[in-house]
């Protein structure tokens, strides 16, 4: 039996096993995949325990997205742009390879609405926390240009620099309405709706506005970005994109069906409202 998990804290709320036991049944393949509570502090001893128990592979989620990368002996290239890992594969020379599928999931969310072309758009970029790192990993090297808004800009800057491979623009949060014209598509990474808060948006026009939070904490901004004539989506896409690029990651190039992870994703979700 190949033994799966996620690791985070909190964690009992993750969507991961849910999609991911979807696939495994659906395939009837001979696996299994858990949610493990790991404290912060704890991720080095954790993941060597998980190493003992011959665990195939693990999602992390925080607190653990970048505590684990001195415990990774391949990174790639993502991981070292983006300075965060979400998955993690057992090695079998030992020890672990760290991937960043959040990137390649984003990327896939945007595909499946029909936005695969982004040389020569304009993205406007909302948040410049862990989510936002591996979106401007994705839409640097796919050819977007970026406009980063944050609430603190230092960090907008910092993160522009760090993850980018082009110098792009960033600036306050509080300027949405100077940039937001020129805008091809919005994402909102922010984590205002978990406070019950919601960014002010001008007119959309029609134009995409993307929000990765999903459940909940999105809702009262997709009800604002929906009433300002935005068209909507949340990111629960993003989220099952990410997923079956792990997937595919653990179980050798297998391409899982993302509708019906979807779909149990937001029966999940209905059901716990
Ligand atoms: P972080 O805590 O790392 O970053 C939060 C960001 O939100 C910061 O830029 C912060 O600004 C900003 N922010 C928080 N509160 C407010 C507010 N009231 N007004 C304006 N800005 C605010 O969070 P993450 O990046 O890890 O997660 C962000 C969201 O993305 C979450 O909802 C998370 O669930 C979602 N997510 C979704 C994924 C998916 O697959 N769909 C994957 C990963 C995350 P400042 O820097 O000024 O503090």
């Amino acid at each position: 039996m190949k033994r799966l998990a996620v690791i985070g804290d909190p964690v009992g709320h993750s969507l991961s096993p849910l999609i991911h036991m979807t696939w495994i049944d659906a395939l009837g393949l001979d696996a299994s995949y858990e949610s493990i509570r790991v404290p912060a502090g704890e991720t080095a001893a954790a993941l060597d325990d998980f190493e003992h128990q011959e665990f195939l592979g693990l999602n992390v989620t925080l607190p653990h997205k970048q505590a684990v990368l001195p415990k990774a002996s391949e990174k790639s290239a993502a991981v070292d742009a983006i300075g965060a890992a979400n998955t993690l594969s057992r090695l079998p020379s030992g020890g672990w390879r760290a991937d960043n599928t959040d990137a390649p999931g984003l990327i896939a969310a945007l595909g499946r609405l029909g936005l695969s072309e982004f040389t020569g758009k304009t993205v406007l970029m909302l948040g410049a926390g862990g989510a936002a790192r591996a979106g401007l990993f994705a839409l640097d090297r796919a050819g977007a240009d970026i406009i980063l808004l944050n609430r603190t800009v230092e960090k907008a800057e910092q993160i522009l620099a760090e993850c980018c491979s082009r110098p792009h623009l960033s600036g306050p949060l509080d300027a949405l309405s100077d940039h937001a014209g020129r805008a091809n598509l919005v994402i909102n990474t922010t984590s205002a709706g978990h406070g019950g808060a919601h960014i002010p948006l001008p007119a959309g026009e029609g134009r995409l506005f993307y929000d990765m939070s999903y459940g909940a904490p999105a809702e009262a901004q997709l009800a604002h970005a929906n009433a300002q004539g935005w068209k909507t989506e949340d990111g629960l896409g993003m989220l099952v994109c990410q997923a079956a690029e792990s997937f595919s990651i653990w179980f050798d190039g297998v391409r899982p069906d993302i509708e019906v992870a979807l779909t149990a994703c937001r029966t999940s979700l209905e059901q716990n409202a």
